[in-house]
Order: C-alpha cells, then structure tokens, then sequence
C-alpha cells in the first residue's frame, strides 16, 4: 500500500483504503471507465462510484436502461448486481488531492489494458471524461491525436467502440456541463449499440 494510502487509513480506520476493482462480470459487455476512487466514495466502500455523489446519475442511468438491478449503489453487500455491465477506473487508488497525476494514471495502464483486452466481441467502452479517455487510448497503443475526445463521441477502436461522455462529477452536473437529459442520451446511445 503506498504511504498515502496508509496515512488515509490512519484517518479514516474503516475506509477501503486500497486499489478499488472493477464492479461487475468480466464477460459483460458493456464496459465504462471512470477516473479514479474518490475520498469519500469508492475509497471508503471499495465499489467505484459508491458513497459520493458522483455515482447518483450514474446508477440511476443505467437502472433505467436496464444495466442495473436497483437504481442506487450503496455498499458492496447491498445486493445491487449489474446487467451486462462492468464499472473500473483509469486510476485504481485514491490519488492525493483527489486529482491523479501522470505517473498514476501510466502505472495503472497496464490494468485497464488487460481488462481492455478481455472484452468480448462487439463491447462498447464508456469513457468518463476526458482522462478515462485518453487512458483507453493509450493502453490500445494508439495515437492520440487520431482519437480526441468529445462528448457524445463515438470511436471505432476496431476491437470495441468507445463512446465519450463528460464526467458524471458534483462539478460537472451543478455547473450544467453535464446535464440529466445529456446524459440520458448517452446512455440511449449506448443501449442502442449493445442491443444492434
Ligand atoms: N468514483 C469513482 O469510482 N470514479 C470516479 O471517476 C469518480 C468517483
């Protein structure tokens, strides 16, 4: 464990406190990628986007679209199982100062390209800001500059389609970057490719 990790640990002795893993089968289909564990979140319960505010919209959708067994996530023993879906992060530990650096988001690489890898045929990848993104990018081997980021994108990687949205943060729904209705189209459209 890094020695942040323990610190938080200290603080916080019933937190997680360790690399938070993917939410979901390996098999499934459908596969969306966030940034990182937040403090008080996927730090603390060991599930992504569980416990903080960014996680609401994001269960709520894919309840609605049928990706979800219940519409909220609240623990890891609450019961809630995903439907053709799995939840990771480019980032699988709690960064300092809840922003990841560089040399976090290139050392966890390696794990989302192994997870990348063992996609099944015709998957879609949900890439959550800009970050998540350019993550996916980079454990495909391929430039980033044939790749830019959008929301509502859709990108033809070969093996999978990736399919951008801005992230589902506190920030970005109170700002209006992102707002209920634009994220509901994403999800549509992500609906729409998996059942094609
Ligand atoms: N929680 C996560 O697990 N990932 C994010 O990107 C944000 C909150």
């Amino acid at each position: 464990m890094s020695g942040f990790l323990d610190e938080v640990q200290e603080r916080y002795p019933d937190y997680y406190c360790r690399p938070v893993p993917p939410f979901g089968a390996s098999e499934a289909r459908f596969l969306i990628v966030g940034l990182a564990p937040g403090m008080h979140g996927a730090n603390r319960t060991g599930r992504p986007f569980t416990g903080d505010h960014a996680g609401i919209l994001l269960y709520q959708m894919l309840h609605k679209y049928g990706f979800g067994s219940r519409d909220q996530s609240e623990a890891v023993n609450d019961g809630l199982e995903l439907i053709d879906c799995r939840i990771t992060n480019a980032v699988k530990c709690l960064p300092p100062d809840n922003k990841p650096v560089g040399a976090e988001i290139n050392t966890c690489n390696a794990f989302l390209a192994n997870e990348l890898e063992l996609l099944p045929k015709s998957s879609v990848v949900m890439a959550l800001g800009g970050i998540a993104h350019r993550a996916i990018i980079k454990a495909r081997g391929l430039r980033q500059a044939d790749y830019k980021f959008g929301h509502a994108a859709l990108h033809d990687l070969g093996d999978f389609e990736v399919l951008d949205s801005y992230h589902c943060s506190r920030y970005n729904t109170n700002t209006g970057r992102l707002t209920e209705a634009m994220f509901d189209d994403i999800f549509a459209k992500a609906r729409v490719l998996l059942d094609k």
